[in-house]
């Protein structure tokens, strides 16, 4: 094993984080000290934790995580974090609901098990407070101060309140026309928030040159140089789904995409429970969902391509609008290896998808959770998911931040005089 000094790293102490080992490359192998670091010095390729994991019994370790607590540190034994990771002041994020979603199964034809794992039931209703918890001990482990990111709305949340409840600073940079929710949920926690000129890309571009920069000195970026540790906190969307379906694999999982992150770490994470027998060893699909607007790996996918071409974002699914996604040749190895696929839909159908969820489970998903139930739908009328299968989609947000998807065809459906008279006058209560 090459190991290699760091150069910036902030602290000269051991660094305790947990079963962490190292960094590898996801490229060529090559093993890295861990830092803040994200990209392979030897061919730049992107750089994964790499773990001791633990090797007592399948039973042990099960009985280990089952009495640990009700949120994301039940998995510390699996994750980048020192051991008592759960003592120190963050959101504890996780362990949200696995909807058996009934009415919505009977409603698309699935027999065999629809489930919705509703991420929205998270500190900062989304999936993102899982990743940034991660983050945050990478960058107390390196001595940051000042917690960052680029974001498309949910990530600039999550990193605020995090970083208010860590007692760290925060600098956090969003696309200037973000949806209000995103932005007011952004700045109360009372951190810097700054609206850039231009699309997603370019605020990645901007935060990429800021780390550069002496501006940037102490600063974690949480999808940037901490990177590898921030993606490891898909992971335990991966353990939660199969430990809430009683330690079993689903058989097909449908996940968003905006960079990729999110679904490459869940297939990491259930692969690691296949190999410390958490979980049976047996073939699972994974699916991701895009929307038309923003759809460069669903078009990669469906033209037979190994690269993935840029585009430029016009999609009412904001939180996705990542027009090069960092992970999107990942991403399409995977829907490729585990016999997925990538699909996108309409802005119409994610609509039709958010009001669908809405009303058959009383979950009020944002934008991506109707990118991925939208795109759940046309691939089960495609005949692409077995509806005889177990299936999981996950809703990555909360539809209280992209109210104006739904607003003008969600309004009162009368406003009368407080009178009886008015209200049988008016025809109503007969729905
Ligand atoms: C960020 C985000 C995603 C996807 O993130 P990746 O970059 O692909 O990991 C999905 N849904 C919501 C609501 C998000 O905010
Ligand atoms: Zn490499």
């Amino acid at each position: 094993m090459a190991v290699q000094t760091i150069a910036g790293n902030a602290t000269t102490a051991p660094v305790d984080l947990g079963p962490a080992a190292a960094l590898s490359c996801r490229e060529c192998g090559e093993r890295f000290e861990l830092g803040p670091l994200f990209a392979c010095a030897s061919c730049f390729g992107p750089l994964e934790v790499a773990y001791d994991l633990p090797t007592g019994s399948p039973e042990e370790l099960r009985k280990r995580i089952e009495a640990g607590p009700d949120n994301i540190w039940r998995y510390a034994p699996l994750l980048p974090v020192p051991a008592d990771v759960a003592d120190k002041p963050n959101l504890n994020p996780g362990f949200t609901k696995l909807v058996k979603a009934d009415n919505l199964a009977r409603e698309l034809g699935v027999t065999g098990g629809l489930y919705v794992k509703d991420d929205s039931g998270n500190p900062t209703h989304s999936f993102k407070d899982r990743v940034v918890a991660i983050a945050v001990e990478a960058a107390r482990a390196f001595g940051f101060t000042t917690l960052s990111c680029s974001s498309t709305g949910n990530l600039a949340g999550a990193v605020g309140a995090a970083a208010a409840r860590a007692g760290l600073r925060s600098c956090v940079f969003i696309p200037h026309d973000l949806e209000q929710g995103k932005v007011v949920m952004a700045a109360v926690y009372g951190g810097e928030l700054v609206g850039i000129e231009g699309n997603y890309d370019d605020v990645n571009r901007f935060c990429s040159e800021l780390i550069g920069d002496p501006l940037g000195e102490g600063w974690g970026f949480v999808n940037v140089n901490l990177r590898p540790y921030y993606g490891e906190g898909s992971k335990t969307l991966a353990y939660e789904i199969c430990e809430q379906l009683g330690w079993r694999l689903p058989d097909q999982i449908v996940i968003p995409i905006a960079s990729g992150s999110q679904l490459t770490k869940i297939d990491k994470g259930l692969q690691e429970l296949i190999k410390l027998g958490l979980v049976e060893d047996k073939p699972y699909k994974i699916f991701g969902a895009q929307a038309e607007g923003c759809s460069p790996v669903s078009a990669a996918f469906k033209g037979g391509h190994d690269v993935v071409r840029p585009q430029k974002p016009n999609t009412i699914a904001k939180s996705l609008a990542i027009g090069n996604p960092a992970d999107g040749p990942y991403v399409l190895d995977i829907a490729r290896r585990t016999g997925g696929a990538v699909e996108d839909v309409t802005d119409e159908q994610v609509v039709d998808a958010i009001k669908l969820l809405a009303r058959t489970e009383g979950i009020f998903g944002e934008t991506a959770g109707g990118v991925t139930l939208g795109v759940t739908k046309k691939l089960i009328e495609a005949g692409v998911i077995d509806p005889a299968l177990t299936t999981v989609v996950v809703n990555t947000g909360d539809g209280l931040k992209t109210l104006d998807a739904v607003s003008a065809t969600s309004q009162a459906t009368a406003t009368i005089r407080p009178s009886l008279e008015a209200f049988r006058a008016a025809g109503l209560g007969t729905a």
